[in-house]
């Protein structure tokens, strides 16, 4: 397989074959077909109770949820962000505090550390699996202050929990809590325990493009501490815990009671749903394959997902690492197949971040992967055929 360069090009839209259909990264009105009639009823229970706030939807959807996880404690929030913040003040890190994380993520990982008024720090990825690299945090804790850092925040990228065993022996080694950003891995597992239950406390996102989605924003605290809970209940809710008395300064943070009613319907579908998800990601390995189009490394092809075997991976995203992955994405749009690019810009060179510090070079592992991963079409309700058509595109820009 031979790699073209972006000033190559060219293909015009006379290549397009004929029998190309688009495909969507996303289709939400395939999934909301088949719930439909349920999702209309919990939001009519919730429009007849006209308890809008907080109501017995959300309690009800928090038990569920952590349930679900095999946690005690769920604690609903108003996104994904806003659980990560929630998070790590309910874990009292701020001013003088440091947390180390991922380059590798969505900005929220970052800018909730920074909302917290703590300092981040950041270490490079594993290559194969994309997740924070223990070893890589290792490394910052011998070159920073030991007793600034408060906690590390691995975050379970595309639906792939981050290697817990080597966290919790650096948890042991280092008394540090252990925050998941799991906003995209509800229903993932490490050694057959979820998300959510790994770590002292985990953020979930439920923002419409999420395995486990509502109809607008929304998020989950989970922790297997009385105390975090108890925390987290008194900040989302302006610090208060009787009316008007405000213990400290807390946040609006509250779950509206029509998206947990939404979310406690899907959340019976979910393990149903990501079945579906691993499915799809075993057939495109397979269609890959076939194609002849696999390598172990992008000088040579396509390099596919890597699941660690203690893994339970729920595919939010299936990412592989492609040759001129930017032609490659052009092509595809021409060709009116979705893909997508997570993350073009790692966080340590996003200009909003400079003054933490960092210069390009610093994480060439993520920044590596910023330049070749390419994220295709992946929900549910994907069709053979569309896999197969994505597939087939793929193949012929690189013949
Ligand atoms: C989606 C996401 C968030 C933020 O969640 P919102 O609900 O959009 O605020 C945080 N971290 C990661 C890794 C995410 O994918």
């Amino acid at each position: 397989m031979t790699q073209r360069h972006p000033t190559e090009q060219r293909y015009t839209m006379t290549d397009v074959p004929e029998n190309s259909q688009p495909v969507q990264m996303l289709d939400f009105a395939r999934q909301f077909a088949g719930i439909r009639k349920e999702i209309l009823e919990a939001i009519e229970n919730v429009c007849d109770s006209q308890r809008f706030i907080l109501g017995p939807q959300v309690e009800s959807f928090e038990k569920a949820a952590a349930r679900a996880c095999g946690v005690p404690h769920g604690v609903g929030c108003a996104s994904g962000t806003d659980a990560l913040w929630l998070a790590m003040a309910a874990a009292n890190i701020g001013p003088g505090d440091a947390v180390i994380t991922t380059p590798f993520s969505f900005f929220a990982t970052v800018s909730a550390i920074l909302r917290c008024g703590a300092q981040p720090l950041l270490a490079d990825i594993d290559p194969a699996t994309f997740n924070l690299s223990a070893d890589a945090v290792e490394g910052v804790l011998r070159t920073h202050t030991r007793s600034k850092v408060k906690a590390v925040m691995p975050v379970h990228l595309y639906g792939q929990c981050a290697d817990w065993d080597a966290f919790t022996a650096l948890k042991q080694r280092h008394g540090l809590l252990l925050i998941e950003d799991a906003a995209q891995a509800f229903g993932a597992t490490w050694d057959g325990i979820y998300a959510g239950a790994l770590g002292d406390l985990a953020a979930f996102s439920f923002y419409p493009t999420k395995n486990l989605s509502a109809f607008g924003d929304a998020g989950l605290l989970t922790t297997p501490l009385a105390e975090f809970d108890d925390h987290a209940r008194v900040l989302r809710a302006h610090g208060m815990r009787q009316r008007y008395y405000h213990e400290e300064v807390g946040w609006n943070s509250r779950l509206d009671s029509l998206q947990a009613a939404i979310l406690e319907v899907k959340l019976r579908y979910l393990p149903e749903w990501n079945q579906q998800r691993r499915d799809h990601a075993a057939r495109y390995d397979e269609l890959f394959r076939v194609a002849g189009l696999v390598a172990s490394s992008t000088a040579e092809g396509i390099v596919l997902p890597i699941t660690d075997p203690r893994a339970g991976h729920v595919f939010h995203q299936y990412v592989i690492r492609a040759p001129g992955r930017d032609a490659l994405r052009q092509y595809l749009t021409e060709r009116k197949i979705g893909s997508e690019i997570y993350y073009p810009v790692p966080l340590h060179l996003q200009t909003s971040l400079a003054s933490l510090g960092y210069k390009a070079g610093d994480f060439p592992a993520s920044e590596a992967a910023a330049v070749e991963v390419l994220a295709l079409p992946m929900y549910p309700e994907l069709r053979d055929d569309e896999q197969q058509t994505v597939v087939d595109a793929i193949a012929s820009f690189y013949k």
